[in-house]
């Protein structure tokens, strides 16, 4: 089998195992330093993948979810905490999974950073990939990656 022969199934779940799930073709992937994504996960940085939502189905268990915007909505395990996924009702054809949380998180790599103006100052990646102040490619409508300013009514982080 090659690759463009078939779907490349990618598998995944939470550290404790209840939640698993498997994902399909991801549009893209990017680095979020927004602080929900910072306070959510805990740790400085989340890495997600962006999928179409018929491409990614939990197969064990089902998640528990957060509101964490007025708009956004986190998926974890109600076991041990882990983050899975993320939804905007904004854009209900789209879900970001966290790539940290597959079997093979090296399957997925980042193409770009968003929300850097909220990018821990001790916390850096080594590369040349393009970086956001605020929202990046999966804004709708794109915008300018230097100047966000030209939208000010998308001010809301990675909800
Ligand atoms: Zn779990
Ligand atoms: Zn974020």
């Amino acid at each position: 089998m090659t690759a463009s022969s078939a779907r490349q199934v990618m598998v995944g779940g939470c550290l404790c195992g209840q939640l698993r799930y498997e994902a399909f073709d991801p549009i893209d992937a990017g680095y979020c330093h927004c602080r929900l994504c910072q306070r959510s996960s805990g740790g400085p940085v989340l890495a997600w993948a962006t999928l179409s939502t018929e491409c990614f189905s939990y197969t064990t268990g089902r998640p528990e979810s957060f509101a964490s915007s007025s708009s956004g909505r986190r998926e974890f395990c109600a076991n041990c905490g882990t983050q899975i996924a993320f939804r905007d009702e904004r854009t209900p054809d789209r879900v970001d999974v966290n790539i940290a949380s597959l079997d093979d998180p090296a399957r997925v790599e980042p193409k770009y950073h968003i929300w850097v103006s909220s990018q821990i100052s001790w916390f850096d990646t080594r590369d040349d990939l393009p970086r956001y102040a605020e929202d990046g490619p999966d804004s709708q409508p794109p915008e300018q990656p230097t100047d966000p300013s030209r939208d000010p009514s998308r001010k809301q982080p990675h909800e």
